[in-house]
């Protein structure tokens, strides 16, 4: 099949439409499946056979039978998903797909840190480099970070990266000393401040408050609220699939929400009797919205870009990651106690 994607009468629709056919076609004939983040253009998300969260579509990635897979996220996940599938070949279609957190710490950097604080335990967000996983001795998502830390015994000196915000979270609701946090953040998290959310929050008085803490974008609001910053009346704290589901379970017709944009699409799409508004509508992470339909369809056709990691950085920071996995996640995430207890992934 040909695409008429410089035929000018063709619709935007039309040509999405068409790179979309075209893209299930050659992925059926390439045994390939489509794994799109959360926080993607909305006609990716649409082309992908599953939608999700970094931990969620590494589960799938794992899981699935599929010999290709073609990651819709930044490098990070995809170097996850291959670490947990190192027999597929994992595909990202746009190399500059990277993440400004993950990019806060290299493996340089932490092994320094390490030589500074000899024998603490090292607990590194799921946003990170393979190299620094590879460096660490727990992974965490934002679900378990504070049991991860709390599993650590009390004598034990933490270092924790690189979400500054998620560090001083865990620190204060762990209320342990020892922890010592880099200074890393996430470039969007810095459009979802308290003055964007109080002006929402004022303008739909009776919206519920959604807010959903993967990646960086929103770890700042987990933190405005332990450190009492922000009212915690109507908040509910949710994983993707739990944020998905609770406009249906809620008697509440508005929602606020709380992270990347690029999750309003999935909400509306599923809930469309319901209204939803964003914290503030430029929270917008531009590595996530590289990834287009032309890339993804050319990703196919040439299986570019393959992601590799080392096998002996993939063993370490495999352990790190199965130890994220096998921790918890049923402790809510914040000290608010109307909140939903869904710390999800
Ligand atoms: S939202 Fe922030 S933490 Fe998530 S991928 Fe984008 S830059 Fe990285």
């Amino acid at each position: 099949m040909t695409t008429s994607l410089h035929h000018p009468i063709a619709t935007r629709e039309a040509l999405v439409a068409e790179l979309q056919g075209e893209i299930r076609a050659l992925a059926r004939e390439r045994n390939a499946v489509i794994l799109a983040h959360n926080y993607e253009r909305a006609e990716v998300q649409e082309v992908a056979d599953f939608v999700g969260d970094s931990l969620g579509l590494s589960r799938e990635a794992a899981r699935t039978e599929a010999s290709v897979i073609v990651f819709c996220g930044v490098h990070f996940m995809a170097e996850t998903a291959a670490i947990l599938s190192p027999q597929k070949t994992v595909l990202l279609p746009d190399m500059a797909a990277g993440c400004s957190l993950a990019a806060s710490i290299d493996a340089d950097q932490l092994r320094a840190w390490k030589a500074e604080h000899q024998g603490a335990v090292v607990v590194a967000y799921v946003n990170t480099t393979a190299e620094v996983k590879a460096e660490s001795d727990y992974c965490c998502t934002s679900g378990n970070a504070v049991e991860v830390v709390n599993a650590i015994p009390l004598d034990r000196e933490i270092l924790f990266l690189p979400d500054m915000f998620l560090g001083a979270h865990v620190r204060r609701v762990t209320q342990r000393e020892n922890i010592h946090v880099w200074m890393g953040e996430c470039h969007v998290h810095a459009g979802i401040d308290p003055e964007h959310i109080t002006l929402q929050r004022a303008l739909h008085p009776g919206a519920e408050f959604l807010v959903h803490p993967e990646c960086g974008c929103s770890t700042s609001v987990l933190e405005m609220m332990s450190a009492g910053d922000l009212d915690p009346e109507g908040v509910q704290i949710l994983s993707t699939e739990g944020m998905i589901k609770r406009p249906a379970l809620s008697e509440a017709s508005e929602f606020i929400v709380a992270t990347e944009v690029g999750i309003l699409h999935r909400l509306r799409r599923e809930n469309p009797s319901k209204r939803f508004f964003a914290a503030n509508d430029r929270a917008v992470c531009a590595y996530m919205k590289v990834t287009t339909l032309p890339k993804v369809l050319r990703s196919l056709q040439r299986l570019e870009h393959p992601i590799t990691v080392r096998p002996d950085l993939a063993d370490r920071a495999r352990l790190a990651i199965e130890r994220m996995v096998a921790i918890g996640g049923h402790a809510p995430l914040s000290p608010v106690p109307q909140s939903t207890v869904d710390p999800g992934e």
